[in-house]
C-alpha cells in the first residue's frame, strides 16, 4: 500500500496516560501529513512483568496456554486507551487485537512464530481513513487459541504487518535514541550507531542486546523493510537506520552484547557411543527447548561430559529432560549453573581477524575472567563467563575496541 507507515511504541513509551496522550498527538500529526498509519503497541510500562508475577502467585508452573491468555491482556489495555486518546483529537481510529487483525501463528505458546498476516481487515479500515492501532506480541493459532510471540515480541508484530502490507519502512519507538554500540544502561559511554546492517543487528539482538526482538530483524531483512529505531521522547534525534550490508569487507567490532540470563547444564559421564548426542538433542527439541552453546569433552576412555546453555526461563524444562536422558543412557549425573552470562563482540568479518580475537581475550585475561566456553561465527565471538564479572567485562571490552569514541 502506498504512503503507508508502520510505527511501534514500546512499553515505556505508553507507560502512563500522559505518555499515551503524547503518542496520540504524534500519530495524529503524522496522519495529517497525509500518511496511512498502522501503529503497533506494547503493554503499558511493566504490565507484562506484573501479569507474570500475578500468575506465579496462583500457580508456580502455569500452563503456557493460560499464560498467553493472561499476558495478551496487557496489550489490549494499551490499544484501547491509545485509540481513545486519538478519538479525542478528532481523527478516525480503530483498535484491533492480534486475533482481530488476523495475526496467524504456530501453536507454541509463549514463543509462537508468525505464520501469516491476513491483511483484509486492516486494509478495509485504512480505506475508511482510520488510523489502525494493533496489539503487539499476540496472535491466534490454528485452534483459535491466543498465542504470544515471546518477550519483546511486539517488534516482530510490527515488522510482520509492515512486510505483509509492503510498507515503506517500520519505525520502532523506544526509550533510547537508537541502537548503541552496547546497552547504554550498562556502558555509560556507548555510542549511538547511525546506520547498521540487518546482519549485525540480528546478531546483537540474538546475543542479548534487548533493543529489538531478534525475529523482527530477521523478518525485516527477509522482506527488505528498512527499520528505524528511535526515541519516542527525543524527537530531535533521528535514531538508527537498519538496512542491508554496505561495508562487508570492514573487519571492525560494531557492538558488544551481553546476555545475563543464561542457564548452563552439564551432563557428566555420558557413555561414549554413536547416537548419544542425537538422542539428547532430539529430546530437547521435542520439548521446544532452544539450545545455544554446546561443548563435549572426551576426557576418559568410555565416557564424555556434555554441556550446553539455554535461556534462563527454559532451564527448568531443560533440566527435567536432561535428567530423563541421563537416566535412560546411564550417565553419572546432571549439574546446572544459573550464574553465567554470555558476552559477545559483533562485527562483519571479525572472526577472520586474529588481532581482534587476541585483543578480546587479552582484555578478559587482564580482568582475571575465567572463560567457560567460546563460540564463534563469521561475525561474532562469544564467551561464557561468571555473571558477577559480566558487566565489568562488557565495559572493559567496549573500551578496548575504542567503541566509546
Ligand atoms: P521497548 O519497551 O520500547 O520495546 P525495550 O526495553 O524492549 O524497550 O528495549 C530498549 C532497551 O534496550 C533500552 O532501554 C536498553 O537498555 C536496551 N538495550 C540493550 N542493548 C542495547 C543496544 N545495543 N542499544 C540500545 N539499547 C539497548
Ligand atoms: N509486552 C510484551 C513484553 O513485555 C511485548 C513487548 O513489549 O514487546 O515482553
Ligand atoms: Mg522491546
Amino acid at each position: 500500500m502506498k504512503n503507508l507507515l508502520v510505527q511501534k511504541y514500546g512499553g515505556t513509551s505508553v507507560g502512563s496516560t500522559d505518555k499515551i496522550k503524547n503518542v496520540a498527538e504524534k500519530i495524529v500529526s503524522e496522519k495529517r501529513n497525509g500518511k496511512h498509519l498502522i501503529v503497533v503497541v506494547s503493554a503499558m510500562g511493566d504490565t507484562t512483568d506484573r501479569l507474570v508475577d500475578l500468575a506465579h502467585e496462583i500457580n508456580a508452573n502455569p500452563s503456557p496456554r493460560e499464560m498467553d491468555v493472561l499476558l495478551s491482556t496487557g496489550e489490549q489495555i494499551s490499544i484501547s486507551l491509545l485509540a481513545m486518546a486519538i478519538e479525542l483529537l478528532g481523527e478516525k481510529v480503530i483498535s484491533l487485537t492480534g486475533p482481530q487483525v488476523g495475526m496467524h501463528t504456530s501453536s507454541v505458546h509463549k514463543r509462537a512464530r508468525i505464520t501469516g498476516v491476513d491483511d483484509k481487515r486492516v486494509i478495509n479500515e485504512l480505506k475508511e481513513n482510520k488510523i489502525v492501532i494493533v496489539a503487539g506480541f499476540q496472535g491466534l493459532d490454528e485452534n483459535r487459541d491466543i498465542t504470544t510471540l515471546g518477550r519483546g515480541g511486539s517488534d516482530t508484530s510490527a515488522v510482520a504487518i509492515a512486510a505483509g502490507l509492503d510498507a515503506d519502512k517500520c519505525e520502532i519507538y523506544t526509550d533510547v535514541d537508537g541502537v548503541y554500540t552496547a546497552d547504554p544502561r550498562i556502558v555509560a559511554d556507548a555510542q549511538k550507531l547511525n546506520k547498521v546492517s540487518y546482519t549485525e543487528v540480528l546478531e546483537m539482538a540474538s546475543l542479548g542486546a534487548g533493543v529489538l526482538h531478534p525475529r523482527s530483524v530477521e523478518l525485516a531483512q527477509k522482506y527488505n523493510i528498512p527499520l528505524v529505531v528511535r526515541s519516542s521522547f527525543n524527537h530531535e534525534n533521528e535514531g538508527t537506520i537498519i538496512t542491508t550490508d554496505e561495508s562487508m569487507e570492514t573487519a571492525v567490532v560494531k557492538g558488544i552484547a551481553l546476555d545475563q540470563d543464561i542457564g548452563k547444564i552439564s551432563i557428566m559421564e555420558v557413555p561414549d557411543r554413536p547416537g548419544i548426542a542425537y538422542k539428547l538433542f532430539s529430546m530437547l527439541a521435542a520439548g521446544n527447548i532452544h539450545i545455544d552453546m554446546i561443548v563435549q569433552n572426551t576426557n576418559r576412555a568410555a565416557v564424555n561430559d556434555i554441556s550446553f546453555t539455554v535461556a534462563d526461563d527454559e532451564l527448568q524444562d531443560a533440566l527435567d529432560i536432561s535428567q530423563k536422558f541421563a537416566f535412560d543412557v546411564g550417565a553419572q549425573k546432571v549439574e546446572f549453573d544459573k550464574g553465567v552470562s554470555k558476552l559477545s563482540i559483533i562485527g562483519t568479518g571479525i572472526v577472520a581477524n586474529p588481532e581482534i580475537s587476541s585483543r578480546f581475550f587479552e582484555t578478559l585475561y587482564n580482568l582475571g575472567v575465567n572463560i567457560h566456553t567460546i563460540s564463534t561465527s563469521e561475525i561474532k565471538i562469544s564467551v561464557l563467563l561468571d555473571k558477577h564479572l559480566a558487566k565489568k567485562a562488557m565495559i572493559a571490552v567496549h573500551n578496548a575496541f575504542e567503541l566509546n569514541q
